[in-house]
């Protein structure tokens, strides 16, 4: 019943275990089906940071995936790319779309400036260096993950809510920032993933939060459930966790990908 989408190699310099071994576990942990999504390779100098594949790697990445396909047949594997939005370059991801016959693409927001990566450890102290630093540091990604969302480019965008990860969260109600993210993913059919990786981390609860789920699902947004793996043992971690917080929010399916078009599964 359920398949992963947001899935790691080693290729991104922070993720272990080969491909297959991924295979092996979604097997295990019974899912019918895996995609893998690594971050993508940057436009611009290289290298871009240190937490992704160069682009002279992206064939080898490929090339990998096809591997792991022919070897598990008949289980399906699909080929997805973690993409990383940044306002003005837009003409990269359309290039990075034709590069490969890509099964989904994966929209993310990690960066809210190039070098200020809002989940990267290394800049924690931002959230907590004025009263405003976590109003501000939300309302930058929020503006960002909207424009993400208009941009049509992307099957479906990861962790909604990533600048939670530590724990931090603004005061008040945070529909302010949901409300625009949700109807602009409406306007471009743009799905989303409820992410398990949340759990593991500070936040201590699912990527995204009950309220926006309840919101996108009046919406009339569509969802998948990923892990966010970066080890083979995190394959389908939770995703029962993530399945009561879906029905319970309304969704009765979730989205299966292949050449770009989807298909609905049941979450019954
Ligand atoms: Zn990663
Ligand atoms: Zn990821």
């Amino acid at each position: 019943m359920f398949a992963d989408y947001h899935v790691h190699t080693p290729l991104c310099r922070h993720a272990e275990g080969e491909p297959a071994e991924y295979v092996a576990a979604a097997r295990a942990a019974g899912l019918d089906e895996i995609g893998f999504s690594d971050h993508c390779p940057m436009d611009g100098p290289e290298p871009f940071d240190d937490w992704r594949m160069l682009r002279a790697e992206l064939p080898r990445y490929v090339d990998m995936i096809v591997a792991a396909r022919e070897a598990a047949t008949p289980f399906p594997v699909r080929l997805g790319l973690e993409c990383d939005f940044i306002a003005g370059h837009e003409k990269w991801i359309e290039q990075l779309a034709v590069a490969a016959p890509w099964d989904y693409l994966i929209g993310s927001v990690h960066y809210l400036a190039p070098g200020w990566d809002v989940d990267n450890p290394r800049w924690i102290g931002r959230f907590t260096a004025g009263p405003d630093a976590t109003e501000d540091i939300w309302a930058r990604y929020w503006a960002a993950f909207t424009a993400m969302a208009a941009s049509g480019l992307f099957d479906f965008l990861a962790h909604p809510d990533l600048p939670k990860k530590f724990g931090h969260r603004p005061a008040g109600d945070l529909q302010r920032f949901y409300e625009p993210a949700i109807a602009a993913m409406a306007r471009t059919s743009t799905g989303f993933e409820i992410s398990t990786a949340g759990l593991r981390k500070p936040a201590g609860e699912l990527y995204p939060a009950d309220e926006f789920l309840r919101h996108a699902h009046e919406a009339g947004l569509e969802i998948t459930i990923n892990s966010d793996a970066h080890a083979p043992a995190e394959i389908g971690h939770a995703f029962d966790q993530a399945a009561a917080a879906a029905r319970a929010a309304g969704f009765t399916r979730t989205l299966r990908f292949e050449g770009r078009q989807r298909r609905r599964i049941s979450l019954a």
